[in-house]
């Protein structure tokens, strides 16, 4: 169930920072755009309602699943709503999920708040 909630809610954040502003930066990653996102999600759920909640974990949480994912820059809207859509699938999905739920063990178990 948490799955539909973070896709739907991921989806969401993208369509909604696509309509709204264009893209700060010259050059963006969108794995980190996926990935803080799922990140902010999966913490919310009632499974990682343990582990704690503050900026400096979510951070690490963030930089080490990124370490493990590639990255995917992209300098225009268009790319970066391609890249969306071509790592928004259910295989990747779950395999950008498990580096996440890996990186929220490791920094639970070592915490450097
Ligand atoms: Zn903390």
């Amino acid at each position: 169930m948490i799955k539909f909630i973070y896709i739907s809610l991921l989806t969401q954040h993208l369509t909604t920072s696509e309509k709204g502003k264009q893209m700060d930066k010259d050059y963006i990653n969108v794995m980190e755009e996926i990935v803080s996102t799922l990140v902010n999600v999966l913490m919310m759920s009632p499974d990682y309602q343990t582990f704690c909640q503050c900026s400096k974990c979510r951070n690490d949480i963030i930089s080490l699943s990124l370490n493990s994912l590639p990255s995917h820059y992209v300098t225009s809207d268009e790319g970066r709503k391609m890249i969306f859509e071509q790592l928004n699938t259910t295989e990747n999905r779950k395999w950008i999920n498990k580096r996440i739920i890996s990186a929220i063990h490791t920094v639970g178990k070592f915490p450097k708040h």
